[in-house]
């Protein structure tokens, strides 16, 4: 038989945030799509119409949008589905894979308390029970799950996990309404849309096993199942709340680029060596599902730091204006129209430091001041009369300087200092306060290019006559 073409997909249920967790998971499938040179499909599972809204669809779109994991094909919303899961349903009772039950709830209540007391699952009487004398009351459609032997999950993340089919109860197909159940509308779904590999959360692994009798019932192949551990706090506990963040938008508001997101979260239960750094082209390369590690993963704060500094040095410095451009609006700074350029320049001068966009953010901020520039009180204490002479002296050398760039006004202040037989200790924390108003700035050629050559001399030459 040839082999299939790899499909996987993220099947997410729209009822809130987009969590950290779901996150990676579609990363994986979209990596593991890649990988085989297969397709990433994406479902919306909105069954539960009293928790599912639109907004949260939007926010799953938006978050992968904002990941860069987008899917190959439109998505899938599985309650326009339901009418394709009845009649998987009804082929099942054809095949005589499942059944419909007319126990009244007074009857299951004393069937689950029997079977408690006996210590097994709850069967349905209706199980074995001619169809021909049903009564005329609602009814649910149950799996026929088989009595005895065992289910086997052949995890590709946690190995072989059995399931004893005693265990097992005949799951509900269809509710008393028609409405399908969530196992049915998963199978027929995957089975649709071609899925041919399941990777998600473990808290599906039980559910595995269901899937699983259902794929056999309507005689489908059943999915390779690859179940990723939890996502937890620093702490290990369960993420949480206290733990700063979980939902993806979170992330992006803290300032986290994606490409770092994408790095981390791929370091996050599985890894190639010890390649701390790599690109999207590398992680599908190496990606492969049977790597991810099945205990669960801990969120790092310094690692996820570390590399998304990284991404900020690399990035593009027009991107990244643009982000904090937008970061800077959100803080109601009204911008000028001259202030892109200026931001632009400045990016790459202060960007070393940056462990998120927020940083970048708080240190361009300078550039930004409109003079004259209110200095602080301890500034005073810098301005002496000795010192506001030597910046005299230096606004007068700077402004003879032939090119505005970092090396060559470098050397520029440090020959100052000499000729001044002064080490730059003696007026670069002044210079810099008359520069940057006491927000934080770069060294003192970075902060002059940021500035522009006009900019800087207009604002030391405020500084003198503020001071004098
Ligand atoms: N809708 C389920 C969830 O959000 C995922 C089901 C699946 O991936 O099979 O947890």
């Amino acid at each position: 038989m040839p082999e299939r073409s790899v499909v996987t997909r993220i099947a997410p249920s729209p009822t809130g945030m987009m969590h950290i967790g779901t996150a990676r998971t579609a990363l994986y499938n979209w990596l593991y799509a890649r990988h085989t040179g297969g397709k990433f499909l994406l479902r919306i599972e909105d069954t539960d119409r009293e928790r599912s809204t639109a907004e949260a669809v939007e926010v799953i779109f938006e978050g992968l949008k904002w990941l860069g994991l987008e899917p190959d094909e439109p998505p899938v919303f599985q309650v326009a589905r339901a009418e394709r899961h009845r009649q998987a349903a009804d082929e099942l009772l054809a095949r005589g894979g499942a059944y419909r039950d007319y126990m009244t709830p007074e009857e299951l209540e004393a069937e689950r308390e029997l079977a408690r007391a006996e210590g097994r699952v709850v069967r349905s009487p209706w199980r074995d029970r001619a169809p021909n004398n049903a009564p005329d009351r609602p009814f649910v459609v149950r799996l026929k799950c088989p009595l005895d032997g065992e289910t086997l999950i052949d995890d590709q993340v946690k190995g072989p996990v059995r399931f004893e089919n005693r265990n097992l109860d005949d799951l509900i197909l269809l509710r008393t309404d028609g409405t399908p159940t969530y196992n049915l509308a998963v199978v027929v779904d995957d089975h649709d849309m071609g899925v041919t590999h399941v990777i998600r959360g473990d808290d599906h692994l039980n559910n595995a096993a269901r899937q699983t009798l259902i794929y056999q019932g309507l005689g489908w192949d059943a999915p390779v199942w690859a179940h990723l551990p939890m996502i937890h706090g620093p702490d290990g506990k369960k993420l949480s709340k206290r733990h700063g963040a979980q939902a993806v938008s979170e992330f992006a508001d803290l300032g986290y680029l994606p490409e770092a997101m994408r790095n981390y979260l791929a370091k996050l239960g599985w890894g190639h060596g010890d390649d701390e750094i790599f690109s999207d082209a590398q992680a599908m390369a190496w990606f492969d599902v049977r790597d991810v590690v099945s205990a669960p993963a801990r969120l790092d704060w310094d690692k996820l730091n570390h590399l998304n500094n990284h991404y900020i040095r690399q990035a593009d410095p027009q991107r990244l204006t643009e982000l904090v451009v937008g970061i800077l609006k959100s803080r109601d700074w009204r911008l000028k129209s001259t202030d892109k350029a200026v931001l632009e320049r400045t990016v790459p001068l202060v960007r070393e430091g940056a462990k998120t966009l927020l940083d970048l953010a708080d240190a361009v901020v300078f550039v930004l001041k409109t003079r004259p520039l209110e200095l602080p009180e301890k500034a005073r204490g810098l301005l002496g009369e000795e010192t506001l002479g030597r910046l005299d002296r230096l606004r007068q050398d700077l402004s003879g300087a032939p090119a505005w760039e970092v090396p060559p006004l470098e050397a520029r202040i440090r020959a100052f200092a000499e000729r001044e037989g002064v080490g730059i200790g003696k007026f670069g924390p002044a210079l810099r306060m008359v520069l940057a108003g006491g927000s934080p700035a770069p060294d003192l050629a970075s902060a002059l290019v940021s500035l522009g050559r006009d900019e800087s001399l207009a604002r030391i030459a405020d500084a003198l006559s503020l001071a004098r």
